[in-house]
């Protein structure tokens, strides 16, 4: 039993995640969000040998247009794709082009091919809210979260025993504070609404690990005006000198690398690429 996932992409350009699940026959394959352009997506999956046609659900955190790309209207119908959303994102996902008779809207938690449950965690994001996935695979575990103004007080309980976490780490403080950004948007940025900043990413992922043994972090969403992977890794270093190790630095415009979870053993095929920001 495995579950791999490469973060194909991550940042206000575009986010998208491809999930390898082992089937009886073949493996299952899912994407978290459809934020590149399904070219683009595509391009990347090519060499982790998947198409579109491989694809058979796409899981969306909430439809903001750099999680859900126009061209995926069209592209969803193309390839036979189902999309997973909640059912509070229903009405304005629907109203962006999405298909409704390609939409399986959830209210709580629920199966993704024949051996994987998912449980849905509500994150405060702007007006509609964003939705963090619990994906547990014959109990491996991984935990998702993007686009999170704050981390809810729950979310170190509902992800305890994950083997992996993928969290976003938006903006440095400090970078933030100082860029030439509008007051209003860094407002809406940092007053609980709208990204988490690296330390509050920090303190989630050592949350999480006092519950679990977490063997990869992988940190999404990092904005390239107001943050910096140096950064992030000095954060650790300092803080969390033993995770260093396990992270990876998510990327625009480069995927990381296949990371493997579970049975034989908790390897990567190859490292995970560094962000180069
Ligand atoms: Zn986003």
């Amino acid at each position: 039993m495995s579950l791999s996932f490469s973060v194909l992409g991550s940042g206000s350009a575009g986010n998208c995640t491809l999930l390898v699940l082992d089937g009886p026959r073949q493996p299952w394959h899912v994407l978290i969000d459809a934020g590149l352009s399904p070219r683009e997506t595509l391009r990347r999956l090519r060499p982790l040998g998947v198409s579109g046609a491989d694809i058979s659900e796409i899981l969306l955190t909430h439809p903001d247009c750099d999680h859900l790309h126009p061209g995926w209207r069209k592209a969803a119908r193309r390839h036979g794709i189902r999309w997973r959303l909640s059912r509070r994102h229903l009405r304005p996902a629907l109203g962006a082009g999405l298909a409704a008779d390609l939409a399986e809207p959830f209210d709580g938690t629920f199966s993704l091919g024949p051996r994987t449950v998912v449980e849905p965690l509500w994150l405060p994001h702007d007006e509609l809210g964003s939705v963090g996935f619990l994906i547990d695979h014959g109990g491996i575990r991984l935990g998702f979260a993007t686009d999170l103004g704050r981390v809810p007080e729950t979310l170190p309980q509902r992800f305890a025993g994950v083997s992996a976490l993928a969290i976003e780490s938006n903006y440095d403080r400090s970078m933030q504070m100082g860029s030439h950004r509008p007051a209003f948007l860094k407002r809406r940025i940092m007053g609980g609404l709208g990204h988490l900043s690296n330390q509050q990413a920090l303190e989630a992922v050592l949350a999480v690990d006092a519950n679990s043994e977490v063997d990869h972090i992988v940190l999404l969403h990092l904005s390239r005006q107001c943050n910096d992977p140096r950064l992030i890794r000095g954060l650790f270093a300092r803080a969390a000198p033993h995770l260093l190790g396990k992270i990876s630095i998510t990327s625009q415009y480069q995927p990381t690398g296949l990371l493997h979870l579970g049975s034989p053993a908790t390897t990567s095929a190859c490292p995970p690429t560094l962000a180069r920001q």
